[in-house]
Order: C-alpha cells, then sequence, then structure tokens
C-alpha cells in the first residue's frame, strides 16, 4: 500500500467548491497512479533468468554490495505507468496550445515516417563518411533552405536548441572580436526588456556584460534609449534582439537598430525563435542581421516540449562566417564530407559545441516539412499564423486588455488590466484547465502587467480558435467580474490548486521512502 492512500474517503466526495475526490483516486477513466518508487519493488524484475552459476567475479572486486535502491516494474506494469502517466500530459494532437513564444504547431506525421527511414535513423556517426552520404546531402540541403530563406550565406548546424544556437552566435561574435583585438575591451551586449531569458543567460555565459534596453509605449525598442547607450562608447560587443520581438510585435526600427549597432563596431544578433511569423516574407539578412539561430522544433515543426528534442542551426553573415563551429559539411569532387578540426578549412572556427554533427532526425523532420509546403507553402505558413494570432486578438479584446495597440504578428498578447481586484493571471490560466486547454504563457514577457501570451500558430482551423476564444472569454469574464471561485481552480485536474510559491521555494525533488512508523500505521 502507498502512501497515496492515507486520507482517502471511503466514499466519493463531492465539495462544496465543486472538487471531487473518489475511493480509487482515480477520476472518470483517467487512473490514479502512485511514483514509481512507490509501486515498484527492487525484488521485481520483466525478466526471468536463472541465476548463473559459476561465475567469477571479473570486476576486481568492486561489484556493488547494496542494492541501488532502483525499483523494479514487470512490463505491463511499466507499460501501465507511463500510460498513466502520459493521459495526465496535455499535448499537441489533444487540442490547441496557446503557449506564446513556443510555436506549438502540428507535426505533420509525413515528417516521422522519413525520420524514420533506415538510412536515417539506424545510422551511426562514426561510421566512414562514404557510406552516409545521404545522411550528409540531407544536412547540407537543409542548410542551403536555410540560407535562402534567411538571405544569410553561412549557417552552422550543429547546436541543438535555441538556447544553444544563441551560445553558438555569441561564441562566434567573441571570436570575431578577439580576431580584431578588441576580445577584451568589447565587453557590453544590449538586450531589451522583454528579452527572452535565455538572451541575457547567453550573453553571460560568454563573459559579457548585459545592457538592458528599454521598451517605448508601442512594445518595441526605444530608440532614444538605444541611441544614448551608443554614444561615444568603444565597449559594444552587440545587440541580442527578438524579431518579431516577445510582445508578438515587428520591430519597425529594426534596420536603423542593425545600422547603429554596427556604426558602433557591434554585431547583430538576432533571436529567431518567432521566425514562424516572418518566414518566406522577411530575410532577417536583409535587415543586417548578423547571426540568428533558427529552432527547428518550432518554425519547422518537430514534436518539442518537456526539454527536447530541439536543434537551432545558427546562420552568419560574411564578417561571422570564417568562426563557424566544426563538424561542418562540405561538398567537393568526392562528394560530402565532414570538416571536423579546428584546421584546415575550420582554421578560424571558434571550436566545437557537440560531440557529432547535429540532430539528425530534427534536420529530416524540418526539411520534410520544407518540401512539402515548398516555398510559396512557407511564406503562406507565415501569413495564416500572423492571420490567425490576429482573429484570436479580435475575438478576445472586448473582455480581455491587449497590451499594444493594433494588429499582431503570430502571437496575442494581453495585459491584465481587465480583471477584477484579486483576481489574476495565473487564476485564468488556472481555470483555463479545468475548460480543456494548457494555460498560455504567463507573465511573460516582464514588460506587460500579468502578461497572456498565446500563439494559435497556422495549423488551427476556425472551429478550433472559437473553442479556445469561447471558453475564454467566459473565464475572462469572471475574472472581470471577480469570481472569488476562479481562486481555487483548478478544479478538475488531478492535482487542484498547488501552493505555487513553496513548489518554487522549497521544491521536494527527491523521493525519501516512507518512515516505518507510516506503513505501520496503515
Ligand atoms: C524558445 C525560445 C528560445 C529558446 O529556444 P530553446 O530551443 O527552447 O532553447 C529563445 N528565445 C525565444 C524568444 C524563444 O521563444
Amino acid at each position: 500500500m502507498g502512501m497515496q492512500t492515507i486520507g482517502r474517503p471511503t466514499a466519493p466526495v463531492v465539495s462544496e467548491s465543486g472538487s471531487v475526490q473518489t475511493v480509487s483516486g482515480s477520476k472518470g477513466l483517467l487512473q490514479h497512479e502512485d511514483l514509481i518508487f512507490e509501486i515498484g519493488d527492487a525484488e521485481k524484475t520483466g525478466v526471468d533468468l536463472p541465476v548463473p552459476s559459476g561465475r567469477a567475479d571479473r570486476l576486481g572486486g568492486v561489484t556493488r554490495q547494496h542494492a541501488t535502491g532502483l525499483p523494479g516494474l514487470t512490463e505491463p506494469e511499466a507499460v501501465r505507468h507511463y500510460m498513466r502517466l502520459s493521459q495526465r500530459n496535455y499535448a499537441i494532437d489533444l487540442g490547441l496550445f496557446p503557449l506564446g513564444s513556443c510555436t506549438m504547431k502540428h507535426n505533420p506525421r509525413l515528417n516521422e515516417k522519413a525520420a524514420r527511414m533506415p538510412g536515417f535513423a539506424d545510422i551511426h556517426p562514426m561510421q566512414p563518411q562514404r557510406t552516409v552520404q545521404g545522411a550528409l546531402e540531407l544536412i547540407n540541403e537543409l542548410a542551403t533552405w536555410l540560407k535562402t530563406l534567411t538571405g544569410m550565406p553561412a549557417v552552422a548546424m550543429s547546436p541543438k536548441a535555441g538556447a544553444h544556437g544563441e551560445l553558438c552566435g555569441l561564441l562566434a561574435i567573441r571570436q570575431a572580436l578577439i580576431s580584431r583585438g578588441e576580445g577584451e575591451t568589447r565587453k557590453r551586449v544590449l538586450v531589451p526588456a522583454s528579452a527572452h531569458g535565455t538572451n541575457p543567460a547567453t550573453a553571460i555565459q560568454c563573459g559579457f556584460i548585459v545592457d538592458e534596453i528599454a521598451a517605448d509605449a508601442r512594445g518595441r525598442v526605444d530608440m532614444a534609449d538605444l541611441k544614448g547607450k551608443l554614444e561615444s562608447t568603444d565597449d559594444i560587443a552587440g545587440i541580442m534582439l527578438t524579431n518579431p520581438n516577445t510582445c508578438g510585435l515587428f520591430e519597425t526600427d529594426i534596420k536603423e537598430i542593425a545600422d547603429l549597432i554596427h556604426a558602433a563596431g557591434g554585431y547583430f544578433y538576432c533571436d529567431g525563435a518567432n521566425f514562424n511569423a516572418i518566414v518566406g516574407r522577411v530575410r532577417p539578412g536583409d535587415l543586417g542581421v548578423d547571426a540568428m539561430h533558427i529552432n527547428l522544433h518550432k518554425t519547422f515543426s518537430t514534436p518539442h516540449g518537456g526539454g527536447g528534442p530541439g536543434s537551432g542551426p545558427t546562420v552568419l553573415s560574411d564578417a561571422l562566417a570564417p568562426f563557424a563551429p566544426v563538424p561542418f559539411v562540405v561538398k567537393d569532387a568526392d562528394g560530402f564530407h565532414l570538416v571536423e578540426d579546428v584546421e584546415g578549412e575550420g582554421a578560424e572556427a571558434f571550436g566545437r559545441m557537440v560531440a557529432f554533427h547535429g540532430q539528425m532526425g530534427m534536420f529530416v523532420r524540418a526539411l520534410t516539412y520544407m518540401l512539402s509546403h515548398g516555398a510559396d507553402g512557407l511564406k503562406q505558413v507565415a501569413e495564416d499564423a500572423v492571420l490567425n494570432a490576429n482573429y484570436i486578438q479580435a475575438r478576445l479584446k472586448d473582455v480581455m486588455t491587449p497590451a499594444f495597440e493594433g494588429y499582431c504578428m503570430h502571437e496575442a498578447l494581453f495585459s491584465d488590466a481587465f480583471t477584477a481586484d484579486g483576481i489574476e493571471t495565473i487564476d485564468i490560466a488556472k481555470a483555463l484547465i479545468d475548460e480543456g486547454y494548457h494555460p498560455m504563457t504567463m507573465y511573460f514577457p516582464l514588460v506587460v502587467h500579468g502578461a497572456m501570451l498565446i500563439e494559435p500558430t497556422e495549423t488551427e482551423s476556425k472551429q478550433e480558435l472559437d473553442r479556445f476564444c469561447d471558453a475564454l472569454r467566459v473565464v475572462a469574464e469572471r475574472a472581470a467580474a471577480g469570481d472569488e471561485a476562479l481562486k481555487a481552480a483548478p478544479y478538475l485536474a488531478p492535482k487542484t490548486r498547488l501552493d505555487e510559491t513553496r513548489a518554487a521555494r522549497k521544491p521536494i525533488l527527491k523521493w525519501t521512502p516512507p518512515a516505518p512508523e507510516a506503513i505501520a500505521a496503515e
């Protein structure tokens, strides 16, 4: 018997607030599931092998003396454990996933089919290169598409996430500054207040100093503040700017910003996580960008979330291209080969970021996505993503408060100005769970009070958008009316309202076996 049974009712209980507790802990057809440590047992195993006899210790006496403490499960138990947990997950295959900045679009099954082809899925990174010419060609072909779509001359394919791509871009910038003899003097990186947290984190990781630029009343870079920071200085390494920015707005002064940064001797890093809004319509290379990562898992549709998998190829301008990390693919008379070392063709590379060449599975999915859409289809992706976000903004703006005036790009941003006193963004997010939706991105970007950022993407139909808006409208109206019941939502989720502060400040990250008394008490 696990600890969980303590305090469970002997008959179903419906509380005054509407939450339900069943005898089994399960609800509807959703099974209750304890921790794997509670259901598993070190003595249990999924295989039935005879204990080998006459075994000599060949480990020189370092054989483990004690049990590892890992729980054992039979195969059906293991399958059910993860199946039950998976049913608590929200998924893009279940419904609209409104998380802003994350581009949770449908992942076409064709991508999966291509990625599972043995020629891509079953190869080994240390295979002789002549036996993996197709895979190298695919990497090269994807690189060509990325360079074409961004209007940039070079791309580093190996970074394994957006944040990793940022690291790649800033390491290239640092290397370029070192090669100019200014590695020690140019240390300041400008980052707008609305930036994704990874931007300042990356800059600091690379040894730069972050200098925050204010946002103006239109949600864009405050040009007066920017110009002030660039006046008579020679310590600017560069700027990290997201476009469209994290407020879901196009930075209308972007070309002037690029010129100002270049005139000040710095480089322009663009966070390309929001490329979905402009792919096929705007080429960052035309805007003066020196480096930009592309989240293949966002713009080019590969399943992501919960930390992976990702892929963040980073396009580079002529100024930064020589410093791109190894390995990279080149084509010569004998076919494709990888430049692996910081010498010869890779002499100026800043180094290496990953063991091998990057995320092959993501590369296959992204190229499949591009080829199945074609150039015209990718342009329509951006157009429909922007249209869908504006539809959401239009359908909600009479009950919620848009953060900025006018049309948005690919995501609709609201502030909490419409809520009654005492009702906060988190209450709206939690109530949305009861209505069947994963919450939108909350409290980000920081420049908007109680921010709610919604990115529907282009893959939602009008029916799905309406279904979501209908649910959110009702919650928003309750928030405006000061409905106190929102404070305890969600009522229908397996876990109701948690103590967020305690969860953040004192998280219990380690399972400890129940004390013997507790077991005895059962
Ligand atoms: C997602 C995102 C990132 C980071 O990308 P990861 O792939 O999660 O590392 C950076 N900036 C912005 C604006 C993003 O939305």
